[in-house]
């Protein structure tokens, strides 16, 4: 079979899907997007799916406000509900760091995030329930939440097919295929696509396909477990979204009468086709003490359920979003670093623009480039909340 395509998407996760739905909304809708499984089969499926524009820097944040506009609208934009949730976002640190917060809320109220310090005394009319004796500062930001990752990918796919896109499920891409250094081709199960461009989302497999050309940015699967507990008897009222710099913990309300919790693992090289999709037993006590800590009355919190997946961590723990210099025609979303559920939707724009329009228009993503491990300058945070590297709950 001989196809050509204008584009060529690898991956169906949410980045893959937005960067489809985004080209299409560009009148580019002669793209073909491949997904080596089900949509939603990596990271997406089993995201926790936090939308908040804190961060330790500017441009993550850039891109997290720019995503949350569209939670915030993302059935008038997109056609099909992402399950957004805006019930309120709390940033809690440890002593020590009330500095570093304020001067990044600061840097977020000059982008125009709707953000505020809250005083510890505010902090527990503003979240019942909430122990507040190790906490140094706290802010909140009352327009994040969550929303349901499954439902935001399969809505960017949904559309995107509706102008035209073609979906592949269950087709792997085998290789990116170049000519004279520029991309020329992918071959995939189903045979060879003809194309200049590719845009290239996937996940934790994507040393697979970066190797054969020469590229190795250092990335790692990393595996990252959930767990859900019912809320205690007497606990009636749904909490905010939190994370929790002191637990290294980050938790939402799942459903009506449950919580969800994610805590920072130690760091590993998981295989993203070999792994336990369940929970550790001995992460249900983790998980349990992290919440206990934060909500003194889930210390005996049943646990209801849980699970695990595996995200791409890069060297710096920031994504990589770019054109490779030096295969022209193939653009990147690498290294997603288990925060790049609620950047998607700028993310899959930018990446759009990049390739209809020669350059991003939303964001300049050049802190994202790929080169910044070769020049020697990976991204440092000088206003982070802990000397220790983290991923999910920095
Ligand atoms: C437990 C957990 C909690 C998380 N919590 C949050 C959170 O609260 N907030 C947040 O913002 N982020 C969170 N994340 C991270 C977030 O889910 C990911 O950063 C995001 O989903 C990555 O999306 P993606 O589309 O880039 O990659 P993925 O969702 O991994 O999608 C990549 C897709 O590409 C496919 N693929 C790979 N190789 C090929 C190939 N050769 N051919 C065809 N298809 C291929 C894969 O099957 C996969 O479906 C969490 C992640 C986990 C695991």
């Amino acid at each position: 079979m001989s196809t050509t395509a204008d584009v060529v998407v690898i991956g169906g996760g949410v980045n893959g899907t937005s960067a489809a739905f985004h080209l299409a909304t560009l009148g580019v809708t002669n793209v073909i997007l491949v997904e080596r499984g089900q949509l939603a089969a990596g990271a997406t499926g089993k995201s926790g799916a936090l939308v908040r524009t804190h961060y330790t820097n500017v441009p993550e944040s850039q891109l997290a406000f720019e995503s949350l506009k569209v939670f915030q609208r993302f059935k008038e934009i997109v056609g099909y509900d992402a399950g957004f949730d805006g019930l309120g976002f709390i940033q809690v640190v440890g002593p020590g760091y009330g500095d570093a917060l304020a001067a990044n809320v600061a840097a977020q109220q000059a982008l125009g995030i709707n953000t505020r310090m809250v005083p510890l005394d505010e902090l527990q009319e503003l979240q019942p329930g909430i122990a507040i004796d190790d906490i140094g500062a706290a802010a909140f930001e009352p327009d994040s939440g969550y929303a349901d990752p499954n439902a935001t990918a399969y809505a960017f796919a949904r559309a995107a097919e509706a102008l035209g896109v073609q979906i592949w499920t269950h087709c792997a891409a085998t290789a990116i295929v170049r000519d004279g250094g520029r991309v020329v081709a992918v071959e995939t199960e189903r045979g060879r696509i003809a194309t200049e461009n590719v845009v290239l989302a996937p996940g934790a497999y994507a040393r697979q396909l970066l190797e054969p050309l020469g590229l190795d940015y250092g990335l790692y699967p990393q595996r990252s477990m959930v767990a859900i507990f019912r809320w205690p008897p007497g606990w009636e009222r749904r909490h905010h979204v939190i994370i929790d710099n002191i637990n290294h913990s980050w938790l939402r309300p799942e459903g009506s009468q449950a919580t969800l919790i994610g805590v920072e693992q130690p760091i590993g090289d998981y295989d993203p086709d070999n792994y336990n999709q369940g929970v550790d037993g001995s992460f249900v006590d983790v998980a349990r003490a992290a919440l206990a800590r934060r909500f003194p009355a889930f210390g005996d919190a049943t646990m209801r359920g849980g699970w695990s997946g595996v995200y791409m961590m890069s060297p710096d723990g920031r994504p990589i979003i770019d054109q490779v210099p030096s295969v022209p025609g193939l653009f990147v979303m690498l290294g997603d670093s288990g925060t790049s559920f609620k950047t998607a939707p700028a993310i899959g724009k930018c990446l759009a623009e990049w390739v209809v329009l020669g350059e991003p228009q939303l964001l300049d993503l050049s802190p994202f480039r790929s080169t910044r491990f070769a020049e020697g300058k990976p991204w440092i945070d000088e206003t982070a909340y802990s000397p220790k590297r983290q991923t999910i709950s920095r």
